[in-house]
């Protein structure tokens, strides 16, 4: 039996005739046709003045970081549950990351405990959309305001979302999004930075081109930066798939609504959250199961399999991983950081491709109702 998969892209015949093009097409002096295309499509989509297409939302976190001149001695603040993508780059510029606990609707960065880790070692925070949900932004970005740091959108789950009518990615001094094969917008591998900051965006664009003036056609570098940028096929792709978003975005409240519809009879968890100035895209259906219920999120996972449904654990908290033990700040916030490590071992992503359908949906959910009850 082929199991139903936890995600999966929408791929038209748009796509691939965008990517056949960049391929035959978009080479040397043309080589650019479709970025162009595609940052300009996407900025628009967002409201941003400037885009620039990456090989990958981590790639767009590690050359904001840098661009802001975050370095070794400096505290970069995330949410204790997200993907380690969030975090990694803090390292990758010698920053320490300081992990902050979750709010337990929004499962995002909680105000207060933001506002209680800053120190003035603080250079910045980096705020996450989670599985395409909002954090309470007006709260986040007067505490910021306050205090004077810049605030760093990773928004890689939640392109199209909304908080109080101002799209996901247009927060903070600048927004990061994925399009990894997973994401609700993919291009294989890819990822974008967005921003209104004409200063950082070029420094940043200088950054990842290896350290050259703009427009410098002599190989003159003039400092050491990097190499992030995406081919001509994978923006084709990007292109298709922006032109598409708003059906995209349209599909997953689709499938989030067949889940609610199956579910509403059952107390025993909560499903994704969408308060009323909330536009949520749920990029992955994620259900917390009732604490009456204890059974762990890992059991659950393997129950659901033996019936051909693939999941995934709610993330883990990040100062939980091997990757971050016994460092200072994963221990301290194994003692603060109550709501992540109360909801993070109940919870689950349900199957959110793009090929389910409403019987797909109905099967999986009557799987679950029998698994917990
Ligand atoms: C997927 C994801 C990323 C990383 O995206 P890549 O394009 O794989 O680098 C970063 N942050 C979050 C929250 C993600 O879900």
């Amino acid at each position: 039996m082929k199991k139903i998969g936890v995600a999966g892209p929408s791929i038209t015949e748009l796509e691939i005739s965008y990517v056949t093009d960049a391929a035959t097409n978009a080479w040397f002096a043309d080589h650019s046709i479709y970025h162009q295309r595609f940052e300009e499509a996407f900025g628009k989509k967002i409201g941003t003045k400037y885009a620039m297409a990456l090989p990958s939302c981590t790639s767009a976190l590690h050359l904001i970081l840098a661009a802001l001149e975050v370095g070794p001695g400096d505290e970069v603040i995330v949410p204790d549950a997200t993907w380690i993508a969030s975090s990694a780059p803090i390292s990758y510029v010698g920053a320490t990351p300081v992990f902050v606990d979750i709010d337990p609707k929004t499962w995002c960065m909680d105000a207060g405990a933001f506002e209680r880790a800053i120190s003035e070692k603080t250079k910045a925070a980096i705020v996450v959309d989670l599985y395409g949900g909002m954090p309470e932004w007006d709260a986040l970005e007067k505490i910021a305001n306050t205090h004077n740091i810049p605030l760093i959108e990773d928004a890689a789950e939640a392109v199209g979302s909304q908080y109080r009518g101002r799209m996901a990615g247009s927060f903070g001094v600048v927004g990061t999004f994925s399009f990894h094969g997973s994401k609700t917008m993919t291009t294989g591998e890819g990822g974008m930075l967005v921003t209104d900051d004409k200063i950082l965006f070029e420094r940043a664009q200088f950054l990842r081109d290896h350290g050259r003036p703009a427009g410098d056609r002599f190989f003159q570098n003039t400092e050491v930066g990097f190499k992030y940028k995406m081919s001509s096929m994978q923006a084709a792709m990007g292109l298709a798939q922006t032109e598409r978003l708003d059906e995209l975005v349209e599909r997953k409240q689709e499938i989030f609504s067949w889940y609610k519809r199956a579910l509403s009879g059952c107390d025993d968890l909560v499903l994704n959250y969408q308060p009323e100035d909330v536009i949520n895209t749920y990029w992955m259906v994620t259900a917390i199961l009732d604490q009456s219920i204890g059974f762990e999120k890992l059991d659950l996972m393997e129950r659901l399999s033996k019936h051909g449904i693939d999941s995934r654990p709610f993330f883990h908290p990040l100062s939980s991983l091997h990757a971050y033990e016994k460092t200072e700040q994963a221990i301290k916030a194994q003692q603060i950081n109550k709501i992540a490590y109360d909801i993070s071992p109940r919870g689950i992503n349900l199957p959110s491709g793009f090929q389910l359908d409403e019987e797909n949906v109905k099967y999986i959910c009557e799987k679950l109702l029998q698994i917990i009850e």
